[in-house]
């Protein structure tokens, strides 16, 4: 009798503790009860808490990023032909040549800007290849190593990649979901938005400089009261001739065109543009020289990642030929490189 019941205990423990592995199908007979597992042939990761998602959210998601997509791709357009009309007046009444050479330059920026957005927004961001997996003779030793299950697509997530819930799928080496081009930038698509931002940077300092040299000869001259007269000039204080030069110049602002009132937006607008775009770009150019990516750096801790910091890091990254990185210097630390 006592026999009979400790058989059936051990039965019990011993069934509790068989598991079977999602990669490679087979049942593994585990020292412990602990709901996440790793197997021990090809390296998949089991989390048996885990149940199947489904994302009922996700058109709402989808109409959101195409609204934003629009909304920039108009605004782009605004900046160029806004730009356009209120800037080549100015620049062929200096001369032919001066008016076609910064048609030139304006061609080439809005162009190859206007490519490398609809390369990063339209482009998939990295699908992830499709493996094999399921069954012992299929799976090989180590070949899911540390992949986990996607609850929502049901298939195989490397360590390096990520479900994406706007995207709808996985994004192979995720750097964020970018709501401005409605896209994840991934292994496809992370080159073309980092250029697109360089790009942009570049044209909207092109617009600033151009907008402020055409604003200067349309704009009215300001027209001062007591700071004309220099016995005024001298005995009053500074506030005093901070507020007589706001008022001249709100004066002569009163008097703007409409394109004069569109060259202080356009100024206006690629300089706040340019601010942030360039903590973007420093951030991204900082990711990249860690051969880390941003949820990479995130999943790191804040203490820091587990990349090398390497200059070479970021030739590699723009494709540049091997050849060219030899001669760049490195900055050893003791972080292993983690990516790229
Ligand atoms: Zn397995
Ligand atoms: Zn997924
Ligand atoms: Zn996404």
């Amino acid at each position: 009798m006592i026999d009979l019941a400790v058989e059936h205990v051990e039965a019990t423990v011993r069934e509790e503790n068989e598991r079977t592995c999602w990669g490679c199908g087979l049942r593994l007979l585990l020292p412990s009860n602990a709901p996440v597992f790793k197997c021990g042939w090809c390296g998949a990761i089991t989390n048996d808490h885990a149940q199947k998602r489904k994302d009922k959210s996700l058109w709402w998601r989808r109409w959101r990023d195409r609204c934003f997509v629009s909304v920039v791709s108009l605004f782009m357009l605004f900046i160029l032909c806004g730009g356009v009309w209120a800037v080549y007046p100015v620049v062929f009444s200096i001369s032919n040549f001066c008016g076609i050479f910064h048609s030139l330059v304006t061609a080439v920026l809005a162009v190859s800007t206007f490519t490398t957005f609809g390369l990063a927004a339209f482009r998939c961001a990295g699908r992830p290849p499709n493996i094999q997996w399921g069954s012992y003779p299929l799976v090989g030793k180590g070949h899911l190593q540390d992949y986990t299950f996607c609850l929502y697509c049901c298939k195989p997530k490397s360590p390096r990649t990520h479900h994406c819930r706007s995207c709808g799928m996985c994004i192979e080496d995720m750097d964020h979901h970018c709501p401005f081009i409605g896209n994840c930038v991934g292994a496809t698509n992370h080159r073309h938005f980092i250029i697109f931002l360089i790009l942009t940077l570049i044209s909207t300092m092109y617009v600033a400089i151009m907008c402020s040299y055409a604003g200067r000869h349309i704009w009215p001259p300001p027209r001062f009261t007591s700071l004309a007269r220099p016995h005024t000039f001298g005995s009053g204080s500074a506030s005093r001739v901070v507020r007589e030069l706001s008022l001249a110049l709100l004066g002569s602002a009163m008097l703007l065109s409409t394109r004069g009132i569109i060259l202080v937006y356009l100024i206006v607008s690629s300089v706040s543009v340019q601010i942030g775009l360039t903590v973007l770009l420093w951030q991204q150019l900082c990711y990249i020289y860690e051969g880390q990516t941003y949820l990479s750096h995130l999943s790191s801790g804040a203490g820091g990642g587990s990349g090398e910091r390497d200059c070479r890091n970021l030739v590699r990254f723009f494709g540049c030929p091997y050849s060219f990185s030899r001669y760049l210097p490195i900055f050893r630390s003791s972080r292993k490189r983690h990516r790229i």
